[in-house]
């Protein structure tokens, strides 16, 4: 039973099922960068179809999706206005500076959401002494900040000051079906506004690898230079695209359940002496919560609880972070809930350890 890690430490975590390793062992594959990928123009023109553009391009990764999109709107010395927790700003290797020799501006978003006054606030004034504020960045749903989903107004209140004011605006989409799957609202329609817009098959979809970015067929087609340039050009890729329109087809209705295990989650942690969470504030599937009552450090629950074949993310000394997927069912669920309260009263009944309260 043990052997079996049940993995709420990201939605990366998922592996592809068996009927996934079907599709993509069935797939007709061609020479992806000579464009002559079936299965790749399939899923291209999927994505595209699903997000409202006239065109889309495969990458290994949402990394490179956000590289790459960075690199077509920005020239060097150009800035990119961003919330402080992007996924672009913190967990790229610094690639908007290397790759593209842009600045960026960050802002202090509620939970990674930012707001038009803000966005008016940094855009910089048109003289030779300042950086050119070129583009807006928006992460949806935004993932380290908070697990928040972007409201539609919102996104068009702070698009509409960057089109004002001549600033491209780019959605890094890694969960964006979830925002979809939460709210109701298309995605389509929350891409509408954006000039780039992108969706990781690796996260809730369960693909092993993979994102897609949908644009304007002028934007797509400079997107394929960098593409290239930065080696993201492949051959037989239709074996990994396959996943994807598995995905597109089947995994796009079960985030749903991925979202009521997060709820159920953060209920049952709420219950937990200790730790603290509002499970009113998370929507979609990823959840936060503080363990600095519990006695015990993040890295010390997260071992204890491994030793019992559960694995949440560790923020920082107190913060945890966990994210559903199709890998953790509602069983698994419980089964982490119940090695939590077990770690938590060894914790509250092991005498040497600091008293609970603070
Ligand atoms: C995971 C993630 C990325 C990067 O995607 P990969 O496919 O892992 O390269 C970018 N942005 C956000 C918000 C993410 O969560």
């Amino acid at each position: 039973m043990q052997n079996r890690l049940i993995d709420f430490a990201s939605d990366t975590k998922s592996r592809p099922t068996d009927a996934m390793r079907a599709a993509m062992a069935a797939a007709e594959v061609g020479d992806e960068q000579a464009r002559e990928d079936p299965t790749v123009n399939r899923l291209c023109a999927m994505a595209a179809e699903l997000l409202g553009k006239d065109d889309a391009v495969f990458l290994p990764s949402g990394k490179m999706c956000n590289q790459v999109a960075y690199r077509v709107h920005c020239r060097p010395g150009d800035e990119i206005i961003l919330d402080q927790w992007a996924h672009g700003v913190n967990s790229e290797a610094g690639g908007i500076a290397a790759l593209s020799g842009a600045n960026v501006r960050v802002l202090e978003g509620d939970h990674g959401v930012f707001d038009a006054d803000q966005v008016r606030a940094a855009i910089r004034p048109h003289r030779p002494d300042v950086p050119r504020s070129r583009l807006v960045s928006v992460e949806q749903t935004t993932n380290r900040a908070g697990g928040a989903i972007w409201p539609l107004a919102v996104i068009e209140a702070v698009t509409g000051v960057a089109r004002e004011n001549g600033l491209a605006a780019h959605m890094d989409g890694a969960r964006l079906l979830n925002a979809q799957a939460a709210t109701g609202i298309a995605a389509r329609d929350y891409a509408g506004p954006f000039d780039s817009v992108w969706i990781d098959l690796s996260k809730g979809l369960g693909c092993p690898v993979g994102g897609v970015l949908a644009g304007s067929a002028r934007f797509i087609e400079e997107a394929w230079r960098f593409k290239h340039q930065f080696g993201g050009a492949m051959r037989q890729a239709g074996f990994l695209a396959a996943a994807g329109v598995y995905a597109l087809e089947n995994h796009v209705q079960r985030l749903a359940d991925d979202h009521d295990n997060a709820r159920q989650l953060a209920q049952g942690l709420a219950a937990i002496p200790g730790i603290e969470i509002d499970p009113e504030a998370f929507r979609t599937n990823i959840i936060f919560f503080d363990v600095s009552r519990t006695g015990l450090g993040a890295d010390e629950l997260n071992a204890h609880l491994i030793e019992r074949g559960v694995r949440f993310q560790t923020l920082d000394a107190k913060q945890m972070r966990a994210v559903t997927h199709i890998d953790v069912g509602a069983d698994d669920v419980s089964t982490a809930l119940a090695a939590v309260r077990e770690v938590i009263g060894a914790a509250a009944t092991t005498p040497k350890r600091e008293s609970r309260s603070r």
